[in-house]
């Protein structure tokens, strides 16, 4: 069995023909799937009986089933969702005024290790496959009632952010297949500016996101230099500040349109004085990258030994990025009290 959700609109083209169909029907399919949301191929009614009896035989056709959920005082939604193989992650819908992001998971547990990270606490187990990113998107339209067959108005579920459970770019061959059918016009469509993949710095893989995607990119940046950054995120042992800033040049000579986020997680006395500020303006003078800063307020959970910064320290810091011409803005919590803000993923013992 083939899941269904998750081939391109190739894989799907080139699987029918093989079944002895035409083209035109993965078209048709395509938008049973990703315009009307459909959950069965019964549903697909202007496809002969016969062809939707051979696609139950080849295809599934699967959201994650919902284990749990939890709904925060300020509205943000946690799913632990678990997939056909027992693995479970979380997935969060953060909404806003007008409009709402899905933080998608895209490994169970995560390889890098971060130190303030509750998700890096937990092991990788494996990759997601491209269904399984894209399915948690759609299973957020689903819960919203956000397609055409649904009789609500709202368009709440407008954006991604690739910043769930996992190292989008560990997986970046089924996290690009993912990016690709959401953004895809005659699908989902939603547009390349309202994703955003947030990554460690792999190096690697961050011109390539340019290539084939065209989506936003932040960088976990957290240390204006190697010696701090290396206390927190050992995979900057291995990927160094300057050859991320590079890659990130790389990008941007492809994404021309695109400022590059730099997460800056605030940890009280360690990251966030003054002379750190002007080491973080330095470097992005020296790199010429058009750059904002996102200043995450830390939050702590149980067994991390970080503190957040005093408010003081954050209003400061983010005054010193502003003075040298860098937006900074201060990321406001959300989800804190189900443990649904950043960092705090985690589906072992979560919910
Ligand atoms: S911050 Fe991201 S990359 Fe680092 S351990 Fe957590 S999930 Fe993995």
């Amino acid at each position: 069995m083939i899941e269904i959700i998750g081939l391109t609109k190739k894989e799907l083209t080139s699987v029918l023909e093989e079944m002895g169909e035409k083209s035109f029907r993965a078209k048709q399919i395509w938008h049973w799937l990703y315009v009307q949301g459909a959950k069965s191929f019964e549903e697909m009614t202007n496809i002969s009986k016969d062809l939707r009896n051979k696609l139950t035989e080849k295809f599934t056709l699967n959201r994650p089933k919902i284990v749990t959920e939890q709904i925060s005082a300020d509205k943000t939604h946690k799913w632990l969702l678990e997939f056909t193989d027992g693995q479970r992650i979380e997935t969060v819908f953060i909404p806003e005024e007008e409009h709402g992001a899905v933080c998608v998971s895209t490994q169970v547990g995560c390889a890098v290790g971060c130190k303030f990270c509750h998700t890096g606490s937990q092991k990788i187990t494996r990759n997601l496959t491209a269904g399984e990113i894209i399915s948690q998107f759609m299973l957020v339209k689903d819960v919203y009632a956000e397609w055409p067959s649904s009789s609500q108005d709202n368009r709440l579920v407008s954006n991604i952010v690739v910043m769930g459970m996992g190292e989008p770019l560990h997986n970046a061959d089924n996290v690009i297949k993912a990016l690709n059918i959401a953004t895809d016009q005659d699908g989902l469509a939603v547009s390349k500016r309202r994703v955003t993949l947030s990554t460690s710095g792999i190096v690697p893989h961050i011109p390539e996101i340019a290539r084939e995607t065209g989506v936003k990119l932040a960088i976990s940046l957290h240390a204006p230099n190697n010696q701090k950054r290396s206390q927190i995120m050992p995979i900057n042992d291995r990927y160094k500040i300057e050859e991320i800033l590079s890659a990130c040049q790389e990008y941007q000579k492809i994404v021309t349109s695109r400022y590059i986020t730099f997460e800056y997680l605030m940890l009280d006395g360690f990251n966030d004085s003054l002379q750190d500020a002007q080491e973080l303006v330095a470097l992005m003078k020296k790199y010429k990258i058009g750059a904002k800063f996102n200043l995450i307020p830390f939050n702590p959970w149980p067994g991390c030994h970080f503190k957040p910064s005093s408010n003081n320290r954050v209003y400061a810091f983010s005054k010193e990025l502003e003075k040298a011409g860098f937006a900074a803005p201060v990321r406001t919590a959300r989800g804190q009290d189900i443990l649904a803000a950043c960092g705090q993923l985690k589906s072992k013992k979560s919910v």
